[in-house]
Formats: C-alpha cells, structure tokens, sequence
C-alpha cells in the first residue's frame, strides 16, 4: 500500500568501512551523501581490525577507535557501528566484512561505500572476484586522489562513483595535528575532539 513507505522495497543498508583512527567529518558526508542518493536505510560504520594495507604502520588500539565512531554517529538515526572486524581475530578483509554484514542483515541489499583511494587497496586482496555478488559498491570522490575507475579494471556495473562535498580532511593529518597541539575542532565531532583530549591519543606521534 502507498501509505507504507518501505513495504514494496528490500532494505538498503550500507557498509562505511575504515580505520577511524580517527573518524572524522570526511567519513560522516562521505555516508550521508551515499546515503541520501541511494535511499540507504541505514549506514553500518565498520571499524577495521589490523587493516591489511596498514600492517607496517602504528593504529590505535580496536576499542578507542571503535568508541569514537560510536561518538560521531550517535545522533544520526540511520548511523550505527558493528565490531564484526575488530572482534574477527587476525588481519581485516573486505570480503570478510561483507560475508558477516549479509550474515547479520540477510535480507538485505548491501552498498559497500568507499573512498576511490581505498577502492583500490580492496581489489588487491583476498576474494576480490567474490565481492561484486555480495555488495554493489559506491566509490566517493575524494580531494587528491583521482576518481578514474577505468584504471582499476573492475566489472562493468560493479561500482559506481559519485561526487560528493569535497572535505580535504585525513586521519593522518587529523593525528597529525592533534600531535602537534593544532586544533582539530571542525575536522572531527565535537565528541570526538574531547575524546582525543581525555585520553590523550596522538600526543606522543
Ligand atoms: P588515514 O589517513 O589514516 O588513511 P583516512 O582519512 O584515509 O585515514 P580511512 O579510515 O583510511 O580514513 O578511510 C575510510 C574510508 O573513508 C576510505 O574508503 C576512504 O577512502 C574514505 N575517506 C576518508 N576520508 C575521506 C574524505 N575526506 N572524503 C571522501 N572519502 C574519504
Ligand atoms: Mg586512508
């Protein structure tokens, strides 16, 4: 009936993939915007667990990156986080991610949304052949990479890409400048800003 707005439609659900270390307002309209366009119902935000393309680099502890993606998205009704990676032991795949999203969300039409930076690290790994059925894939733009799928060779209609409100804003430099004592207000949630004070991440980069 017309009256039941998602009675003739399965639910749409995204999956918002990353280290988090930390969140910041990149992530959050990189979700809402794909979000909006697609008709989500809602956006799963995934902490990762040891990311397989950042296994020589230092990533904060699964718990505080976890508890401030829980921060950020908090007040958004569609925006809710899983542990699945972290608490999946080992090295993180995509693959794997999907595979206990679609678990936990059976009938459900999964969007997998991505940087076009990150895009491009996944289809390096395990099972990449084996993700185009379980997800469809949104690649966002994103200020310094560039946004040209052709060279990724991926399946015709397994990605899309989509422009979005360009925020140059990085975990890296969001550490980056925590550690040198910049301000990071605005770059990240108010939340989270206070988060990285009461703990005193990134002070000793
Ligand atoms: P780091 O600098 O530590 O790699 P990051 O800012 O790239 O951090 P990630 O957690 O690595 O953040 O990214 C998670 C996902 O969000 C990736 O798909 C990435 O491409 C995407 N993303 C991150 N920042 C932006 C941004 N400013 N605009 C669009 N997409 C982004
Ligand atoms: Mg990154």
């Amino acid at each position: 009936p017309a009256h039941s707005k998602h009675s003739h439609k399965r639910r749409r659900v995204g999956i918002m993939g990353g280290t988090f270390d930390p969140i910041h307002n990149g992530h959050l309209v990189a979700a809402s915007e794909v979000a909006s366009v697609y008709d989500l119902d809602e956006v799963i935000f995934v902490p990762t667990g040891r990311p397989v393309f950042k296994l020589s680099k230092k990533v904060t502890n699964a718990e505080d990156r976890y508890l401030m993606t829980v921060i950020a998205t908090a007040s958004n009704p569609k925006f809710t986080v899983s542990r699945v990676d972290i608490d999946r032991p080992g090295v993180t795949y995509t693959v794997d991610t999907l595979r206990d999203i679609h678990k936990l969300r059976p009938d459900c039409d999964l969007y997998f949304i991505t940087g076009a930076d990150a895009l491009a690290e996944i289809m390096r790994w395990k099972d990449a052949n084996q993700m185009w059925d379980l997800a469809h894939f949104v690649a966002v733009s994103r200020p310094g990479y560039s946004s040209d799928l052709q060279e990724l060779s991926l399946p015709q209609q397994a990605v899309d890409m989509i422009e979005i409100p360009a925020l140059a804003i990085s975990s890296t430099d969001v550490r980056k400048r925590a550690a040198e004592g910049m301000p990071v207000w605005y770059l990240v949630p108010d939340g989270v800003v206070q988060y990285i004070n009461k703990y005193g991440l990134y002070s000793s980069m």
